[in-house]
């Protein structure tokens, strides 16, 4: 059975009750799977006020109570793992161990948000006058409003919600409409661990009106959202307007740069596999593929034989490695990339349109010879395409990676330890992975600069935050 999906405001978990509601559909076939309501002003009042007098009661828990009610609902999303990655599937697409995978990793982030919540100290600053103590704590910054996207609809969520539930903060959360049922079943494990009424709520409706009603509420005191540039420049100007803190988890268009001395197989083998994963549809997914011109010809080999042997289908299908696309709208943007490196001299050498009549399908694409300046190379497909380009050396090849307003994250194969340095301290990116990738764990920061946003969701940094920074001094 698909989950229930509602509304989860002041503890309460509520259906559709007269409200107006928006289908949800499989992205694999199309058909319906149930009806999201909307939250109405008052709802979203509800939750604000609910979420409002519960930051009085959470901040003064101690952060061991805190931290085992966190553990508590990290157990059952390990519990719950199977069933809600199904729901993910049915209703975003990707391949069942995909899912399986990322609510684990969401039992983890909360697990390592209980413990590291457990460690947010202040410090003690030596004084100019012996009779002054003077101290610095860090304190809960208050009610939060998050907007989370489809593409890990479990595991962006859980992000920002397990690191402000650790700080002592409480969250408006606003969940993705086209795959809301992990959202649901998130609130479901940390209602049944105890959570208190108003903590956490989740909401529904049309995202500019929730986003501007929470945003413009003199109630929330941050915001934080993982979506697209366009969307998260207006998101960070209402919350400059307000004078609202802010994390911004953007768009990327992530380089990634193999080496002549690399392990060019390995490489292809290891890219391929990642390209594709969640068809693509990763902030972080490698985009623009550098290849130095010595092993560009066995790269594309290997890349293009691995990618002909990879099953595409339904998520729920046995062996299958990449669904649908997450929605139908989707498709024609895809098109669009292709038609555009078709009119500039691209050549398309695997793939280049939808897979079949039924489902948001597109084939796993392959693009050589496009220009630096096509649409592939310069805006964020977010799908199943990769464009290849040759790169002749080092610096050149730094300064392409970095001609994008982009700095989310980067890929680097080399055997080099020079090409490793030159790549690590010379691309501006807030991730650079070398030989390897490594990102997105619990106890690693995970973010962006430049158009990709600001703030770190992981690691310690991530309650960075959540807290605001009080000085006391003290005379005796
Ligand atoms: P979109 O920009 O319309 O939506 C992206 C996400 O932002 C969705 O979850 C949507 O519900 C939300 N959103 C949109 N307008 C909003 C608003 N005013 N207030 C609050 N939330 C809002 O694009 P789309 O067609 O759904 O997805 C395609 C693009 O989205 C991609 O090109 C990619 O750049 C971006 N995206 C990025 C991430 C990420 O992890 N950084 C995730 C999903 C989508």
């Amino acid at each position: 059975m698909y989950e229930t999906l509602s509304l989860y405001i002041d503890g309460q978990f509520t259906g559709a009750e007269g409200r107006k509601t928006q289908p949800v559909t499989n992205p694999a076939d199309g058909s319906v799977l149930a009806q999201l309501p909307h939250a109405t002003r008052e709802d979203l009042d509800r939750a604000l006020a609910a979420a409002q007098r519960a930051f009085g009661e959470w901040k003064r828990v101690s952060p061991l109570e805190r931290s085992a009610i966190l553990r508590k609902a990290a157990s059952l999303l390990r519990e719950r793992a199977k069933d809600i990655a199904r729901n993910i599937v049915l209703d975003m697409g990707k391949p069942m161990a995909e899912a399986v995978g990322e609510v684990l990793s969401c039992a983890e982030h909360t697990e390592w948000n209980a413990e590291e919540g457990r460690r947010i100290y202040g410090r003690v600053i030596p004084p100019r006058n012996d009779q002054v103590r003077q101290f610095v704590v860090r304190e809960p910054v208050g009610v939060c409003a998050a907007f989370t996207p489809w593409n890990f609809p479990a595991s962006q969520a859980i992000r920002k919600i397990a690191a402000a539930l650790a700080s002592g903060c409480t969250i408006v959360l606003k969940g993705p409409e086209d795959a809301p049922s992990a959202c649901v079943a998130l609130a479901r494990a940390f209602h049944d661990a105890g959570l208190p009424p108003g903590v956490l709520n989740l909401v529904w409706g049309v995202p500019p009106e929730v986003s501007k009603h929470l945003i413009e509420s003199p109630i929330v005191r941050k915001i934080s959202f993982t979506g697209s540039v366009p969307v998260g420049r207006q998101l960070a100007a209402m919350a400059a307007q307000h004078m609202k803190r802010s994390t911004m988890e953007l768009g990327g268009h992530s380089p990634v740069i193999v080496f002549d001395d690399a392990d060019v197989e390995r490489a292809a083998d290891l890219l391929q596999a990642f390209k594709f994963r969640n068809a693509g549809q990763v902030c972080v997914s490698p985009t623009r593929f550098y290849l130095h011109e010595k092993i560009y010809d066995r790269f594309l080999a290997r890349f293009i034989e691995k990618t002909r042997e990879m099953k595409v289908g339904s998520g729920l299908e046995e062996g299958v490695k990449m669904g649908p696309l997450a929605h139908e709208r989707r498709v024609p943007q895809m098109e669009a990339f292709v038609e555009d490196a078709n009119m500039r001299g691209g050549c398309i050498e695997l793939g280049g349109g939808r897979v079949s009549e039924a489902g948001s399908f597109f084939a796993p694409t392959i693009v050589t010879n496009v220009p630096d300046d096509s649409l592939l190379m310069t805006s964020e497909p977010f799908g199943p395409i990769a464009p290849f380009v040759r790169f002749r050396d080092t610096d050149e090849v730094i300064r392409r990676a970095n001609s994008l307003p982009y700095g989310l994250a980067s890929y680097v194969f080399t055997t080099s330890l020079k090409n490793a340095h030159a790549a690590s301290t010379g691309i501006e990116a807030g991730m650079v992975n070398i030989n390897h990738f490594g990102m997105a764990l619990a106890e690693t920061p995970f973010g962006g600069i430049k158009d990709s946003g600001w703030g770190s969701e992981g690691g310690m940094e991530t309650f960075d935050g959540y807290l605001n920074t009080k000085f006391v001094t003290q005379l005796n």
